[in-house]
C-alpha cells in the first residue's frame, strides 16, 4: 500500500507541489524529482547562484539610487549658491526644480529601478550637452566626477536590466527571494 502511493505521487522537495507517477521533473518548478543527486544538486546551485546574482544586482541598484540622490543634494546647494550669491534667479529655480526631479526619481526607483536610473541618466547627460553648447569649457569643469557619476548610472540601468531577468528565472523556478514581489 505504502509502495503504491508513494509510486503515484511525489512530493517535490524544492516546491513542494504534488507530481504525477511519470514525471521525471517537477510540473511548477522543473526540479528533477526523480533525478540523481548529482542532477538536483545541480539544480539548486542554479537557484542559489541565480540568488546572488540578484543581490548583486539590486546592490548596485541601491548605489545608483545613492548617486541620484547626490545629484539632487548638488543642484540644491547649486541652486542656493546661484540665487544667493549671484543673484541668478532663474538658474536657481531651474536648479530647485532639477533637485526635485532628482528626489522623485529617487522614490520612483523603488517601484522601477530600470525607468528611474534611465531617466535620470537622460537627463544629466542632456545637462551636460546644454552647458557644453552654451559654454564648452564647462565640459571638463569636474570632469572625473560628471565621468564617474556616469559609469554609476550605466551600471544601475545594466543591473536594474539583469535584475529583471533574474527575477523572471527565479519566479520560473519557483524560487522568489522573500523580499521580493
Ligand atoms: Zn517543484
Amino acid at each position: 500500500m505504502d509502495a503504491v502511493s508513494q509510486d503515484s505521487f511525489t512530493v517535490c522537495e524544492h516546491c513542494n507541489s504534488i507530481n504525477g507517477p511519470m514525471n521525471k521533473y517537477c510540473s511548477q518548478c522543473s526540479f528533477p524529482i526523480r533525478g540523481s543527486e548529482g542532477e538536483k544538486a545541480s539544480f539548486l546551485l542554479t537557484v542559489s547562484s541565480r540568488r546572488r546574482f540578484l543581490d548583486d544586482a539590486r546592490q548596485k541598484i541601491k548605489s545608483a539610487r545613492t548617486v541620484i540622490f547626490v545629484l539632487a543634494a548638488l543642484f540644491f546647494v547649486f541652486g542656493l549658491f546661484v540665487g544667493f550669491a549671484m543673484d541668478d534667479f532663474p538658474s536657481m529655480i531651474v536648479s530647485l526644480v532639477l533637485c526635485l526631479i532628482y528626489l522623485l526619481l529617487a522614490a520612483w526607483c523603488n517601484q522601477n529601478p530600470f525607468g528611474a536610473i534611465l531617466t535620470a541618466f537622460i537627463i544629466y547627460v542632456t545637462l551636460i550637452m546644454v552647458n557644453m553648447l552654451v559654454d564648452p569649457e564647462t565640459l571638463f569643469q569636474g570632469i572625473i566626477i560628471k565621468i564617474g557619476i556616469i559609469a554609476w548610472l550605466v551600471k544601475g540601468i545594466r543591473s536594474a536590466h539583469e535584475a529583471k531577468g533574474y527575477l523572471r528565472e527565479l519566479q520560473n523556478l519557483r524560487a522568489v527571494p522573500v523580499d521580493a514581489e
